[in-house]
């Protein structure tokens, strides 16, 4: 029997068109002894997939060409020769991008949706949301009343960071992409106010006028003319959790921007990167929050759908685009 498989065919420079990607008709192997047939029903297409098409050394391999993309995905077991999983099971792990596939046991993990979607998975109790949960609590270390900014903040990881700032008592900016997206943050999110960056003239008096007290915490999703507007705005002894730059993902040569560090010097400010793997140890601890919030109603999550194997290059582009709110995912 066939499958179809997406391979990265070229390396993109600049951002990334469908012409990176080819699709492949390939003989499905025979399930050998502690493997697994997995049907994917949900793949997870993250702003991060894009480094792996580069071929630089990084946190991660980057993807081999001609060889299928991977990325976190959501898969029924149609066939086990694992004693651990039976046909039907749920399973999450990082899977090729191919309609079946068979898969080490040792590489997924059980599913136990306990009345959550099985998606959040993917989202808000998955990788995105530890990042929010780790980079905002350990490094933002908010306090009541302090001003929260959030850059991608209608995005997976900026959703959940905005409400777990108004959960910490603080006043909370987002910064997104369009007006749709800033009226739903402030209706449905808990966002106190809501700058659309590509409608506004002057970012850091549009930030200053939104933040009057400063900025105390700033979390960075997107790097570029945006934050240096944002950290124009900080106060003594603000942090920065630096979670992602999507703003020069596609670009070749990062623009020199304003020297920070005179103004993070003499306000005492700390910015540190992180990679949400860096707090695997902790994994549970976040999981078991997130999922006791998400369950008293304390969390919301939103996810954007797109449907069919055959678009998930469209939706990894569309991250590039802005066409997600919330978590970005492809019904297979
Ligand atoms: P996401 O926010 O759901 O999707 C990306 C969003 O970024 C888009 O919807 C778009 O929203 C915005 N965007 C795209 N191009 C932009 C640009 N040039 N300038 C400003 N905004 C732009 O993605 P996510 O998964 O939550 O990830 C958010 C960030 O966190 C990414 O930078 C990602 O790399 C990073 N991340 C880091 C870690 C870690 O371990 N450090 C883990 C996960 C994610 P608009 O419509 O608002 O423009």
């Amino acid at each position: 029997m066939n499958i179809q498989q997406i391979v990265l065919s070229t390396r993109p420079t600049g951002t990334p068109t469908s012409d990176n990607f080819k699709f492949e008709s390939v003989p499905l192997p025979a399930v050998q002894m502690e493997e697994l047939l997995l049907q994917p029903i949900f793949f997870s297409v993250d702003p991060y997939m894009r480094g792996r098409m580069k071929d630089a050394k990084s946190y991660i391999p980057p993807f081999e060409l001609n060889k299928p993309i991977e990325s976190g995905a959501l898969a029924k077991v149609l066939e086990s020769k694992s004693p651990a999983f039976k046909a039907g099971d749920v399973v999450t792990g990082m899977l090729p991008w191919r309609t079946q596939t068979v898969s080490p046991a040792r590489d997924v993990k059980k599913v136990d949706a306990n009345g959550v979607p099985a998606t959040y998975f993917l989202g808000i109790l998955g990788m995105p949301g530890l990042t929010a949960y780790f980079g905002f609590l350990d490094i933002g270390k908010p306090k009541k009343d302090e001003t929260v900014v959030v850059s991608g903040a209608a995005g997976a990881v900026g959703l959940i960071v905005g409400q777990l700032a108004k959960m910490n008592g603080c006043h909370v900016v987002g910064i997104v992409g369009s007006d749709e997206k800033a009226s739903l943050l402030k209706a449905d999110f808990g966002y106190d106010e809501v700058i659309n960056y590509k409608t506004t003239a002057d970012m850091r008096a549009s930030v200053r006028q939104a933040c009057p007290k400063g900025v105390d915490i700033y979390f960075d999703n997107v790097g570029g003319a945006i934050s240096d507007a944002v950290i124009g705005n900080i106060n003594f002894h603000a942090r920065i959790p630096l979670c992602g730059q999507i703003s020069l993902y596609n670009i070749s040569e990062i623009p020199i921007g304003p020297r920070l560090q005179p103004m993070l010097l003499t306000r005492s400010v700390l910015m540190q990167g992180f990679i949400v793997s860096n707090y695997k140890d902790r994994f549970p601890e976040g999981i078991q929050h997130l999922t006791e919030w998400v369950k008293e109603g304390k969390l919301k999550f939103k996810e954007t759908v797109v449907q069919g194997f055959d678009r998930l290059p469209t939706a990894l582009l569309g991250l590039f685009s802005g066409d997600n709110t919330g978590k970005m995912i492809v019904a297979v």
